[in-house]
């Protein structure tokens, strides 16, 4: 499967917290009750600006950018990193000593072992490597989804 790039993660988590484009995400910051220092509409504006850039991998998001979406999307802020990390190495032809290890991620939403989709059923599994239940088709014999999420963790497919 190919590494997702750091900007689609974000993408798909900013989706899956309800946000349909980042200028909408930037809006609810804006807006937000919590500690966040009043700010203009056009100081939101560029935020939206930025974090379309980051999305579209031209420019990745600062720590302290990352911190801040953080609050309001639920994404794993090292996969993030570590997604930089991987996008840089593809693009130079870098290999790592102890490879470039990619980190476990719905191929549709963007959920980790660090956040798991919360269903009815209660958190997400690994449907498959790349899928997580949540976002498998609803028709998936959920016995094998037990049995895919119980060898994914056979796998001892920890957090990377
Ligand atoms: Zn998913
Ligand atoms: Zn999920």
């Amino acid at each position: 499967m190919a590494t997702m790039r750091p900007g689609a993660y974000l993408a798909r988590r900013r989706a899956a917290a309800g946000f349909t484009t980042p200028e909408e995400l930037a809006r609810r910051m804006g807006v937000s009750t919590l500690a966040i220092r009043r700010a203009s509409e056009f100081e939101f504006a560029q935020l939206g600006a930025r974090l379309r850039l980051a999305e579209t991998d031209r420019q990745p998001l600062a720590p302290n950018q990352i911190r801040l979406v953080a609050r309001f999307v639920p994404f794993a802020p090292d996969i993030y990193e570590q997604l930089v990390v991987l996008d840089r190495a593809a693009r130079h032809g870098w290999r790592f000593a102890h490879g470039n290890i990619e980190p476990q991620l719905c191929r549709v939403c963007a959920c980790s072992w660090h956040d798991a989709c919360v269903t009815d059923a209660g958190a997400c599994a690994w449907a498959e490597a790349d899928l997580c239940t949540a976002c498998a088709p609803a028709e998936f014999d959920p016995l094998l989804v037990h049995l895919a999420a119980s060898r994914a963790a056979q796998r001892g497919s920890v957090a990377a």
